[in-house]
């Protein structure tokens, strides 16, 4: 019989960007940690393993989500530790990041070390925590930053909020720079948002709902970046979303700022359109399907010429990173008025797959996404995950590349449901996630439970 405890996958065409390894191999695991890749299928002795063939599969490093919320505490009818931590085991993730607005707001090093306490027993992957950059995140004074990074924190947000202060900000930098961790500061100026529910222009216009202008990213995209420039501290921009944070990230690089930046996978598919219900299509008359609340989001969907922007940017590099923003919400927060509803989508389970179609419509490399999704987002981390690398945790995504299915928010592991992808079919999709050498997604698996 085979020990539990040794896995070979074989066959599949391994794709590790970090190792610059692209070709069918062998991954080999043992007692939870990456043993070997071999350099040709076959060679390698199974003898004492158990074997996953993974022939015709993809077999990637486990993903990396550096911006997931989980609603734990607090809002545990959203989200739970457990639920989300299924969710990303689901969407092939094996290291997600949580945001720190929580209730109680992870800005103390108890409520840090209660969430990290309870992801190791509750959680299927690994949960690494995010600290408020603000007491309560309120902007006002900051939070004890060096007690957080002590406490285990991987970053600073107060996601949700920006910093609006510049000089907090300014503070926030230059203490983060002492403890060598991240800022992320969520861009969005709300005196310029100023109610805006979606944005501003054709489509807010017909639909008559208050949009707000895409500056009110942009700006404070570019305030950021000058203020890391003058403390010389790494800054990381969460989600963003307009060709005008583009253009001041792109410049931030060309003078040698430490910055990096991600992109969420619905501002890479989905545009403002999508707020008529129409998955994207334009009504002659607006009807009852229009205001989607599940296409309610910060920021907001925006228009195609930024998500080509956005696209392009992904490819050429400027953008670094692919970040799910999973923002899970209850019923209740979606079923109300646009204006009312909650901003945010349930992302985990469907991110690879929907960015998936980027590569089918040959707009970005293979590699270039699994890169942003590993290697990149490790380096941000500074970790030694996101790798194949011999020695490296076992975490290991599963990948059928011709699997068509429909999106069925009924089947999620998540607690909530609120995708404005209900019913869309999409092409490639994440068959199997294992973290430290355990399965803890299997689709064929999950089918046969549930029969
Ligand atoms: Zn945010």
């Amino acid at each position: 019989m085979a020990a539990r405890n040794k896995l070979a996958i074989t066959g599949g065409r391994v794709l590790d960007p970090g190792e610059g390894i692209d070709q069918i191999s062998d991954v080999l695991i043992s007692d939870g940690r990456i043993e070997e890749v071999t350099l040709k299928t076959g060679e390698s002795k199974f003898d004492g393993y158990e074997v996953i063939d993974a022939i015709g599969m993809i077999v990637s490093p486990g993903f990396i989500d550096l911006h997931t919320h989980l609603r734990d505490p607090g809002q545990e009818w959203k989200e739970t530790i457990t639920s989300g931590t299924r969710a990303a085991a689901r969407g092939g993730f094996t290291t997600i990041c949580a945001m720190p607005n929580t209730d109680p707001v992870q800005d103390s090093a108890g409520t840090v070390e209660d969430v990290i306490r309870r992801a190791a027993v509750d959680g299927v992957v690994r949960v690494l925590p995010i600290g408020a950059i603000s007491v309560g995140q309120h902007g006002k004074q900051l939070a004890p930053m060096g007690e957080l990074a002590d406490a285990g924190v991987i970053g600073f947000s107060d996601d949700g909020n920006a910093v609006e202060d510049g000089n907090l900000m300014r503070q926030a930098l230059a203490y983060s720079a002492e403890v060598g961790l991240p800022v992320i500061n969520h861009a969005e100026d709300k005196k310029i948002t100023d109610g805006g529910v979606m944005t501003a222009g054709v489509v807010a216009t017909r639909l008559g709902l208050p949009g707000a202008p895409n500056e009110a990213e942009s700006a404070m995209v570019a305030r950021d970046l000058y203020l890391a420039d003058l403390t010389k501290t790494q800054l990381h921009v969460p989600h963003i979303s307009t060709i005008g944070s583009i253009e001041v990230l792109r410049s931030a690089k060309e003078r040698g700022v430490n910055v990096t930046a991600e992109v969420t996978p619905h501002h890479l598919t989905l545009s403002e359109e999508w707020v008529f219900g129409l998955k994207g299509e334009v009504p002659s008359s607006v009807g009852l399907e229009s205001y989607d609340t599940n296409t309610r989001v910060n920021p907001p969907l925006r228009s195609k010429a930024d998500v080509r922007a956005l696209v392009d940017a992904l490819r050429d590099g400027v953008i670094d990173i692919i970040a799910t923003d999973h923002a899970p919400h209850a019923a209740t927060d979606k079923v109300c008025t646009y204006n009312e509803a909650a901003p945010g989508i349930n992302v985990l389970e469907t991110a690879f797959s929907s960015v998936f179609g980027l590569v089918n419509n040959g707009q970005i490399s293979l590699v270039r996404l699994i890169e942003s999704l590993t290697t990149h987002p490790a380096s941000i981390l500074g970790r030694d995950v996101g790798r194949l690398r011999k020695g490296f945790s076992a975490d290991v995504t599963l990948i059928d590349p011709f699997n068509l299915w429909v999106v069925d928010p009924s089947t999620f592991a998540s607690k909530s449901v609120n995708t404005p992808l209900n019913g869309v079919e999409l092409t490639g999709r994440v068959v199997r996630t294992i973290y430290q050498g355990k399965t803890v997604f299997h689709s064929q698996l999950e089918v046969r439970n549930n029969g």
